[in-house]
Parts: structure tokens; sequence; C-alpha cells
């Protein structure tokens, strides 16, 4: 089928959308016309080679569209469905089997490698094949085939460009926050970062009754808007002062619980003090492989203190997703707030914004 992709060329290069072949689904696949995308800060870690993604390639992992075509197999969904794709899994191994997906043993070649299992790809371009199934979706594009596994039927009376970034995002912070992390109705909570992840991660903490909810983040216009979506304290970083002075100065002793979204070292390691006994820090972001966190081992032992790593919110889509889409529906999870929309022509602008800081969500409309 013909199609049109973002197809990215080299690493740290342009994304240039051109014309491609999208073959038809195997088994176990799903082919989707695609009709929103969100761009996730883990596209621009792929794009620049950080993550080993092979190219040419077709990233995009936050797709939403409509079912065109089902491959041998799939019962789940079924033609003209309208359907958010999420990450890919295996189905098999022990985490699976125990619904905890987001730490299939197979996910990094599942996600990172852009082929099928079998080393086939999806996409042609002029015969030549570009790499897709990243995130088992390549979603830059006009249609995707998906592994069925990371398809997810969602409601057609809600817009799929507010739903599309319920795959990676919303979920990675919602769900590190409900699932990882089960916060308490009544603790603390400090989020440090305030992008699509980490004001996930506020609302979500509303939702779980937290009492105090602490948001750290160096722009002033994200952190009125972390007010208004459920902080109760903002924190400015000033580069003198401590985190535990921060917290302090909010009136806390420290917190019951720390949802890293910067994924910054120096940051990280004073953060670890401003942890109450029975505190538990959440590994949230993209850390840089190698990096190392400085801890007193003393001090984690004898409170009872965790560090936790978190990858996809700790969520099986197949039922999280459906839980979000009612937090959004209720007014709890207004996730639209930090979403500006921009035509698929114009992915070049919406990944400069969002890397600029100057959106926090840009989601990609496919006319
Ligand atoms: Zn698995
Ligand atoms: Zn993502």
């Amino acid at each position: 089928m013909a199609a049109k992709a973002a197809v990215l060329r080299q690493h740290q290069g342009a994304m240039k959308i051109e014309p491609v072949e999208i073959s038809s689904p195997g088994p176990g696949e799903v082919l989707v016309k695609i009709k929103a995308c969100g761009i996730c800060h883990t596209d621009m870690v792929m794009r620049d080679g950080l993550l080993p993604v092979p190219t040419p390639v077709v990233l995009g992992h936050e797709g939403a569209g409509e079912v065109v075509e089902v491959g041998d197999g799939v019962t789940h969904v079924c033609p003209g469905d309208h359907v958010v794709m999420s990450f890919a899994s295996c189905g098999g191994c022990p985490s699976c089997v125990e619904h905890d997906p987001a730490y299939c043993h197979q996910f990094f070649p599942l996600n990172f490698f852009a082929v099928r299992p079998d080393g086939t790809t999806a996409i042609t371009a002029g015969g030549e094949p570009v790499h897709s199934h990243v995130f088992g979706q390549s979603s830059f594009a006009t249609y995707a085939v998906a592994s069925g596994t990371n398809v997810v039927k969602v409601p057609a009376d809600l817009p799929l460009e507010v739903l599309a970034p319920l795959g990676c995002g919303i979920q990675t912070g919602v769900g590190a926050v409900l699932n990882s992390l089960d916060v308490r109705a009544g603790s603390s909570v400090l989020v440090m970062g305030t992008g699509a992840v980490g004001m996930s991660a506020i609302m979500a903490a509303r939702i779980a009754g937290a009492a105090r909810i602490l948001a750290m983040d160096l722009s002033a216009d994200r952190l009125a808007l972390a007010s208004e979506l459920g902080a109760t304290d903002i924190l400015h970083p000033d580069g003198k002062k401590a985190v535990l002075e921060l917290v302090q100065g909010a009136g806390l002793e420290g917190v019951d619980y720390i949802v890293d979204t910067t994924g910054v070292p120096p940051l990280l390691a004073q953060a670890v003090p401003a942890l109450n006994i029975r505190g538990v820090l959440g590994l949230v972001a993209a850390y840089p492989p190698g990096e190392k966190l400085d801890v007193e081992m003393a001090f984690m032992m004898s409170g009872g203190r965790r560090i936790q790593g978190v990858v996809e919110g700790s969520s099986d889509p197949q039922d999280f997703i459906p839980k979000l889409i009612a937090w959004y529906r209720s007014g709890l999870l207004p996730i639209d707030r930090m979403m500006k929309f921009y035509d698929f022509a114009d992915i070049s602008t919406a990944i400069e914004d969002g890397e600029s800081g100057k959106v926090i969500k840009p989601v990609l409309v496919m006319s």
C-alpha cells in the first residue's frame, strides 16, 4: 500500500516525509491508518543514535488510528476499530505471563531493533527496505503495520489526537505513580521535571490522593500549569540550595516518593537525602548508559528506603489505557492541557517546539 512516512536516513539528521510502500500485516499483526502520533523524548534519543536503532528508519511510538486489516490470529480488534498503539512485548516470557509486559525479557529487541522477529521490515522506499516496527509500530507515517500485542481498542467517540500519547508518555507518568510506586493517599510526592511524563505523574498523584505534590522545574510556565493540574507546592532549583533544603522550605521534613523524570545525575544524588523513612525514588527518565548514582548505603538501609527502576509506568496497556481514558473522560486526567497539534507536514517544527520546551507534548495529526 502506498503511504507517506517521515524517514530518518542518518542519526542526528532530520526526518523527511517521503512516499513509501507499506506491506500487508503478517500473522499476529495489524495494519493501522494513522490519524495522530505524539512525539516522545525517546524518539529524539533514537534519532540521535543513543539507542542502537538502525537507519533508514521510521520512528514514532505514540500512534493512534483506525484498523484497516488484521493478520492471521488477531482477534481482539477488527477493521474499523479505533486503536491506540503502545510498546511491544513478547507475550510468552515470565514477565508477560504475569501481565507485567513493561519488563518483557524481549523488550529491547522488540522495541528498538526496528525489524520483525524474522528480520524483515514492513516499509520500503523506492524498492529499498526501511526499518519499521519501532516500538512495534513506527507511527510517523500515514499507515503502520503494528504488532498485535500493542494495539489497544479505544472508544470511537473520543478524538484520536488526544488519545495518541496515552501509549507512552502519559501511561509512563501516570503508571509510575499508580502502578510502580503505588503512591499512598495522604503521602507526599516530589516530581522532578514537568515535561509530559512529570505532568502526568502530578495528575496521577492527585488521583492517588497524595496530600502534598511538589513540582520541581526550571520553567515558570510549566510550574504554573503544574499548579493547575494538581501540584500543591512548586520548587525552583537555583543551583545553590540542595533538594532537601527546597523540600524543607515547603515545610516538610522529606518526601515519601520522588519521581525523577529529569535524568540529571547530580540532581538525583541531591534528591536521595530528601527521602523520608520508607521513601521510594522512582527512576523514570532515559538515563545515559554507564551513568552511576552515588548514595549512602546506611541512609538507604536504616529507613528501609528504596530506589526503583520504572519502564512505561509498569503498565499493561490492554488494561491500563482503558483506565486512563476513563480518568480523561471524568476530568481527572486533563491531558489535552499539555498538548499542541501540528499537521504531519510540520513534523520538524513540532520536534523543534518539543525540544526547546515551548510545547510540552507535540502531537502530529495525519489528515
Ligand atoms: Zn515478554
Ligand atoms: Zn516514549
